[in-house]
Parts: C-alpha cells; structure tokens; sequence
C-alpha cells in the first residue's frame, strides 16, 4: 500500500475555520521594514497549519497539481529540492519592496525566499519561491530581418552575430495582499472577497471565513519579464530605459495569425529595447499572461466572427462594440496591477516606451513612474488584416500622431471569414 502514503489523508481539513488550537502559523506583515518582519508567505498543503495564505502556488496550473495528486501521480506531501534553483541575476532589494501600496500584486521576496526565510524552511516549514530568475538566448526571425536590413547590429555581448539575443528572463506567479488591492480600485476588502469568492463558484470560502488571512495566490497566469542589457541600468538615472508592456496573444505571438497587431510590436519592442540596451541602458519587455484583453481566447474568436459577420463587414467603428457584445465588457486587463512589476525592478523611470496603449501608460504614470517618450509602431510593421485594430485604436484615443477620420472609420478593411 506504498501509494496510500503518498494520498490526502482520509478525512477532508477545512481550512476555512482556523479551529480551536493557537495558530502555528507565522504572521504577514505586507510592507514591513525587513524580510523577516514581513515574514514568509505559506500557501503549500504539506502541512495545513503552517499556511497563512489562501490558494494554492503555481496560480492556474494549480489546478494540474491538484489533478496529479487526484490521480496517483503526485505525492500530497512532496516538499520542492531547492538546491541550485537560486536566482541566475541579483533582483533588489528596492526601497518599494517595503512600501505596502507600491506592490500588492506580487512578493517580492518570492524569487529569494531560500535566503530570506532560510530559518524558517529550516524549522521545517514549506516556503515555496513565487518568482524565479534565469538567464538565456533568444532568438527570432524579425530580429535577424532586423539586421539584415541595418536597423539592429550585433555587438558580441546584447546581440550576437547569429543573431541571438542574450536574455535575463523572470517568471511571476501572482500573489495578492487583499487589503492593497481592493485599495487600489476603490472597494471595501469585505467587496472584493465576496466577489472572488461569489464569481469563482464559491471556490475558496476563506475568502469570506478567514479574514484573517490577508495573501490569496488566485489561479490565474502570472507574467514573464524579459531583460536585455545590463539590469544595473534599471536603478541608474543616467541610463536609460526602453519598454514593452505585452499581453499575450497566443494566436499572433506564437502562430503568427494577422488579424491584430500583437506579434509585431512584440518583435519591435524588442528592436527597441536591444537598441537601447547597447547604448548603455536597458531594455525590458513584460510579458502578462492576459490572453484577448483577459477575456480570454474562446471569447476572442467569438468576437472574430462575430466582427466579420456583421453587416458591413470588419471595420473600425464596431470593433469594441462587438467585443462588448460577446464578453459584456471590453477589456478585463486591470492594468492597475501591471505596474508593480516595474516597483519590484526598482524602475521609477521609463525613457522609451514602446505602446500606443493610453490605458497601460495612465496606468504607470499613476503608479508614479516617469514615462519620458511613447514610440508607436511604425506602419510598415502592421500586416494587413490588422488595420481595422489599428484604426480602432486610434479612434478609441490610443497614442498616435494621427487620429483617423470617421468616414475612415467605416470602411470594411478587414478579410472576410473566407478569404
Ligand atoms: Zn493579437
């Protein structure tokens, strides 16, 4: 019976009502002076009592663990081998990390929690990193056309004359202070967990019994920075920094797709930031695992075909309209949240930053980080098909140097279905 050791116990714990016995988990200071006064965030199910966060780590894939234990294939008490696993570029402290309003959607300790909390994962308790470092080559075909065409020039260090780039990359799972982002859009916290409790189908009932538990680790995608250049440059005002605030689009991103414009400013804010990069700065790209605005990507092509059904055909001056009519909403993004990767950086500056986006860059303005020049895309980067996003865009108050007209406006310039 080898396998039953490796199953929950028998009996369900709730870990909705913390019991009778003294709490032995340790406490939650958010933006405490010290790592330790802030203390570490527990949210693994090795041993219940320790935890002092609702959720579970690995934010959506959450759920695969929950399905390997289900299934036989994962121990329930596996505790993560560390060893080695330790961040390959040193990442703060920044003076932001202890303010508890800059970052609430991240930990900040969570790529270092090996050092920081060593005694507390000595004392046997199964403090897990949400945040890790590591170092690798890129390579992509826009940016060999890049060089073919004069624009890029490899320099042996940021570029190489493969035309690889080389790359620090950070992948982010998020970690919520309850309190810090319910301030940040203006709801009581009693509002914001009987939403999250209420609209996930009552899925974690902490969220309305445990009011003293103030971390959530929600099971949505996390982000994924991309750094090119020298990080010291991040922190140093007289270099400068170049940057991509990229929400995922999987059908553009990976596949190439031409309806929308996502894969190309990808591609140029990494010419951006590769340019910046070599002039002594720094170039930093956010990848944000928001797939069609965070409505999703079955929403997404519902809204393709609804666009290019309509009378009329695909044109600018319906494009939010159909979304709306699809989603109930244009936009689920939150780009509230998006700029406390940039406190956790240390960033307070952005020199270049490559979006035609009024929504990301309000957003980061108001999180007090300078922005000193918007650089759109240029025109001939934008295929064909994407010209109604485009038009949209622009018309809905996007950055740009020329706002179209509406006759423009109305005119179907996207393919039909078939085409
Ligand atoms: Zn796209």
């Amino acid at each position: 019976m080898e396998h039953r050791r490796n199953q929950p116990q028998r009996h369900i714990v709730l870990t909705s009502h913390p019991g009778g016995s003294r709490p032995r988990h340790p406490p939650v200071k958010w933006g405490a002076a010290t790592a330790v006064e802030r203390g570490p965030v527990i949210a693994s199910l090795s041993d219940v009592g320790h935890r002092n966060a609702i959720g579970a780590h690995a934010g959506s894939y959450a759920v695969y663990r929950a399905l390997a234990v289900a299934a036989g294939q994962l121990s329930a008490y596996h505790v993560p081998d560390l060893t080695n696993t330790s961040p390959a570029q040193a990442i703060g402290p920044h003076p932001q990390w202890f303010d508890p309003d800059k970052i609430v959607s991240m930990d900040p300790f969570g790529h270092v929690v090996s050092e920081v909390f060593a005694e507390h994962l000595d004392r046997g308790m199964d403090v897990r990193p949400t945040i890790a470092v590591t170092k690798a080559r890129i390579k992509m075909p826009e940016l060999v056309d890049a060089m073919r065409a004069g624009r890029l020039k490899a320099d042996g260090s940021v570029l190489l004359e493969s035309g690889d780039a080389r790359v620090t990359k950070v992948a982010i799972e998020p970690v919520w202070y309850l309190p810090g982002i319910a301030k940040r859009f203006g709801i009581t916290e009693h509002e914001l967990r009987r939403g999250l409790f209420e609209h996930t189908g009552g899925m974690f009932p902490e969220l309305v019994t445990r009011h003293d538990l103030k971390v959530f680790l929600p099971p949505i995608n996390g982000q994924t920075v991309y750094l090119l250049g020298d990080p010291a440059a991040l922190t140093d005002p007289d270099r400068k920094v170049a940057c991509r605030v990229h929400d995922e689009c999987n059908g553009s991103d990976v596949f190439g797709s031409d309806i929308c414009t996502c894969r190309p400013y990808l591609t140029h804010g990494i010419e951006e930031c590769i340019r910046t990069a070599q002039d002594n700065g720094v170039g930093l790209v956010i990848y944000n695992r928001k797939e069609g605005r965070a409505l999703g990507e079955v929403t997404k092509f519902l809204v393709y075909n609804a666009r290019k059904r309509q009378p009329g055909g695909d044109r600018a001056d319906a494009y939010f309209e159909r979304t709306e009519c699809v989603a109930g909403v244009q936009d689920m993004r939150f780009q509230e949240l998006m700029p406390d990767v940039f406190h956790w950086l240390g960033v307070t500056r952005i020199d270049r930053m490559v979006s035609m986006s009024n929504m990301k860059s309000d957003a980061i303005r108001r999180a007090g980080v300078e922005i000193v020049e918007q650089i759109p895309i240029p025109d001939e980067l934008i295929p064909d098909d994407a010209k109604v996003e485009m038009d949209a865009k622009k018309a809905a108050g996007y950055f740009t140097p020329v706002v179209p007209t509406a006759e423009e406006l109305g005119v179907a310039k996207g393919r039909g279905l078939t085409d």
